[in-house]
This record gives structure tokens, sequence and C-alpha cells, in this order.
């Protein structure tokens, strides 16, 4: 389970983020939505202990400053950070080293597969086009088996292939009861994924929906109609 209790962040005069408070249970997957500037990319930041803020973020229970929560907690952060002087199957390496997994051959074999990284375990960080750090960077989130993970915008750079692919692992930790939280302008790559959305804007959450208790489930219906951004009409009959 993620809790996040009356988190507030400022910068300077700017409040980015205003006691915004939201729990993603057990198994569920949590979409955080809103428009540029709305405070996503500060709370996400702020979960992944990126930043210093007010109130507080718990992790399975736990405190995330804690080394218990930490080993439980993966991030995906939205640019991938590439050790240059690691090839891509060394990242894995250390980070199963870093969080104390074993991991078998079977598992990284499986994992190069899916995610179509087989044939480049031998290529440095700084070798990699973006899509592939990106594929790296979910992978690395992945071998931790985490309880919690956090996406930030997991979508952008995947070839369409790979965008199906990471659909499907993340309905896969759902169903193992891993706790997943998505932060994403991309309402169509999530609507078979979402169980309950946050929906933020000027540092605040301005609403929670559940979607078995909405009549209906359109998440983009919600999200206009939450946010009052209009929908632009098509033009030209585009
Ligand atoms: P986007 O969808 O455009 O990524 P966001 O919802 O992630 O936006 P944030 O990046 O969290 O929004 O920004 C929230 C507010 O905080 C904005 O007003 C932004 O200008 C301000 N802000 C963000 N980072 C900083 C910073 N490092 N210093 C000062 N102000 C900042």
């Amino acid at each position: 389970m993620l809790e996040v209790i009356h988190l507030t962040k400022k910068y300077g005069k700017t409040l980015a983020a205003d006691d915004v408070g939201f729990t993603v249970p057990d198994g569920k997957i949590g979409i955080l939505l809103g428009p540029n500037g709305a405070g996503k990319s500060t709370v996400i930041k702020s979960i992944a202990g990126l930043l210093r803020f007010k109130g507080a973020v718990r992790i399975q229970g736990q405190d995330s400053r804690t080394m218990e929560a930490k080993k439980c907690f993966a991030y995906v952060p939205e640019l991938p950070y590439m050790y240059e002087a690691l090839t891509v199957r060394e990242h894995i390496e250390f980070i199963s080293r870093a969080y104390g997994i074993s991991i078998s051959e079977e598992e990284v074999s499986a994992l190069f597969g899916r995610f179509e990284l087989s044939d480049k375990q031998e290529k440095l960080g700084n070798e990699l086009s973006k899509g592939m750090m990106q594929k790296v960077s979910i992978c690395c989130a992945l071998i931790t088996r985490p309880k919690v993970i956090l996406l930030d915008e997991p979508m952008v750079g995947l070839d369409p292939a790979a965008i199906k692919e990471l659909k499907a692992q993340i309905l896969e930790l759902k169903s193992q009861g891993c706790t997943v939280l998505i932060s994403t302008h991309m309402l169509e790559m999530v609507k078979e994924l979402w169980d309950v959305t946050f929906v933020m804007d000027k540092g605040h959450i301005l609403g929670t929906y559940a979607k078995e208790a909405l009549a209906h489930e359109d998440l983009e219906e919600l999200y206009f109609s939450v946010t009052g951004q209009a929908e632009r009409p098509a033009q030209n009959g585009r």
C-alpha cells in the first residue's frame, strides 16, 4: 500500500503541492492525472525521495525514508538514468546486488526477451537509444520484485510492442498484489489498467475516483469534466 499524507511542497513562493493526500491499496493501480504544472512531478519526486517535503509518505506502512520502505519500493523516472560505464547486463547485476536479491539466469533472459533487449546485453549505457534506456530502467525496477512501484510517464519513448509488454507486466504486478502508481498524460494508454485515479490541479487533489464506483469508466471524459479543460473539437474534419 502507498499512502500520501498531507504532502506539502513549496519552491520559494510557489506552492507546488498543497496538503496532498491519497492512498493506493495493495494490488491496485492508481493513476495521477493533471494539467501541466498541476504538481504531479512534485508529488512523484517527493514519494521517490528526491525532494524534501512536509507531510508523510508511507510504503507498506513504513515511512518512505526508511530502509525497510526503500527495499520494497521501485521507481521508474520519466527520464531514464544510465550508468555510462555499465553494460545493460551489468545494470541488472548492479541493481540486484544493491538490493541483495538473487536473480536467476532464466529470469534475466526472460525479462530481456520480453523487452527485446536480449541482443543489447553487452551495450554500454551511453550506447542505447532513449527507448532502450527506458526498457532497461523498467527491467531494473522489475527485478527488485517491488511491493510498491511508481512509474512516471512510463510509456513515453517506448515502441508499440514495448508498451504492450509493459501493460502486461503492470497487470501481472497487480495480480501479485503489488501497488502501482502511474503518472501520465497518455490517458489512452492506461484506460484498461486503472483502478483509482487522482486528479490534481494547482497543487491540490481535485478528486479521487475509483473505477468500480463510477457509472461509466471513461478516463478521458472524467479528466475533462474534473479539470474543466475543454476537449478541443477536431478541425477540418481531422
Ligand atoms: P507537467 O505535467 O508539465 O510535468 P506537473 O504537474 O508535473 O507538470 P510540477 O512540475 O510538479 O507540475 O510543477 C508544479 C509547480 O511547481 C509549477 O508551478 C512549476 O512551475 C513549479 N516548479 C516545479 N519545479 C520547480 C522548481 N525546481 N523550482 C521552482 N518551481 C518549480
